[in-house]
């Protein structure tokens, strides 16, 4: 089934087992030096032939990106492999038996097939293989390796579903393929495996506790996104963010609720609409003009499956400031931590 949303078509798949013949239409779009999106397990993908630098420019004016924050190759084989890196350390060859297909993107040395564009001009590349059947089938009927960042306009949050794409990007772009809901919720985990140890450039769906489990200790990359040249181009944007302000509250849950409360009055005073996102377990705890649930504390997974679509709703229940709960960062918790304070943009509040 096939509609347009304002000149964007909208390309129904079957998520579990992709049409072929519906793959193919995508499929033709990048072969043909044009942008597509596309679901993965973390979040919707704009996609472009990786090897084609003009294809690629593409992506960064559909989505307003700045040219500097390079984009993720996207896979279906290790083969692929061969001319977009120079060479592969042993621990990524690890973490590839292990988290691959998965949301684990290895940075590492570029190869000669990749261009400049792709990278933002660093002499390293990231890769990762989706676990998705309709990226792999995608990446597979389009016979190159697909370069794609999250399917949304620069510093919203990320799409899990295809009505996000069409929100930001309908009549930017020529088709997305409708696959339903994406699972993981948030992107990929950005690990470089230049150096020893390696380092978390950007926590995600594989976890710190999985990746050393695997290969042992990986080092942090500070999160602030302040420091003077971060080692990951993308932490220097905020991102992430709806379009009110959010201020971040983090602490133990019995003074984060007293001080969220707080807050949402003395905003609620101020004549604001005040919009809070938190547990379900606090749902109740509050008084506000819009209360929306990220899920329970005990789920980080189901937090991270839900939380770009409820911050995205706040959008339309047009609130003029949110609050938001913190979550301990253990396992999930640290990059649903991390896409909170980047949408906090340095609003933070630690009691
Ligand atoms: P997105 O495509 O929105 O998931 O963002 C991709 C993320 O991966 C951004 O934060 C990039 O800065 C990061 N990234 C991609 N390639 C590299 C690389 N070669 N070195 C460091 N970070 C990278
Ligand atoms: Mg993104």
């Amino acid at each position: 089934m096939e509609r347009l949303v304002q000149g964007t078509r909208v390309l129904q798949v079957d998520p579990v087992n992709p049409e072929p013949e519906v793959v193919a239409k995508a499929a033709a779009l990048l072969r043909d030096g044009d942008v597509v999106a596309f679901p993965t397990e973390t979040v919707y993908g704009l996609g472009a032939n990786a090897l084609d630098g003009e294809a690629v420019g593409r992506i960064f004016a559909a989505k307003g990106r700045p040219s500097d924050n390079p984009l993720i190759v996207h896979i279906a084989d290790t083969a692929q492999l061969e001319g977009l890196v120079a060479s592969v350390p042993a621990k990524a060859e690890r973490l590839m038996d292990c988290y691959w297909p998965g949301p684990l993107t290895l940075v590492m040395h570029k190869g000669p097939a990749v261009p400049p564009e792709v990278t933002g001009g660093l002499d390293t590349v990231g890769i990762r293989m989706p676990d998705h059947p309709v990226a792999l089938a995608l990446i597979r009927a389009a016979g190159v390796p697909v370069a794609a960042p999250s399917a949304n306009v620069s510093g919203k949050p990320s799409p899990t579903a295809a009505e996000h794409v069409l929100e930001d990007l309908a009549g930017r772009i020529p088709a997305v393929l409708d696959g339903g809901e994406t699972g993981v919720g948030v992107e990929s985990t950005v690990l470089d495996v230049t150096t020893d140890p390696p380092v978390i450039l950007r926590p995600g769906g594989v976890t710190r506790e999985e990746l050393e489990a695997a290969i042992g200790p990986v080092e942090l990359a500070s999160m602030s996104g302040e420091c003077e040249k971060p080692r990951s181009p993308g932490m220097k944007y905020r991102h992430y963010a709806p379009r009110a302000p959010l201020i971040l509250v983090d602490g133990p849950v019995l003074e984060m609720q007293e001080k969220i409360r707080d807050l949402a009055m003395e905003y609620a005073e101020e004549g604001k609409r005040v919009g809070i996102l938190c547990s379900a377990e606090s749902r109740g705890v509050y008084v506000a003009s819009v209360v929306l649930e990220y899920g329970a504390r005990g789920d980080l997974a189901g937090i991270a499956s839900d939380l770009f679509a409820t911050l995205r709703a706040f959008d339309r229940h047009q609130v003029d400031v949110i609050i938001a709960e913190g979550v301990p960062e253990e396992g999930l918790g640290l990059a649903i931590m991390n896409r909170l304070r980047r949408a906090a943009g340095g609003r933070v509040i630690k009691i």
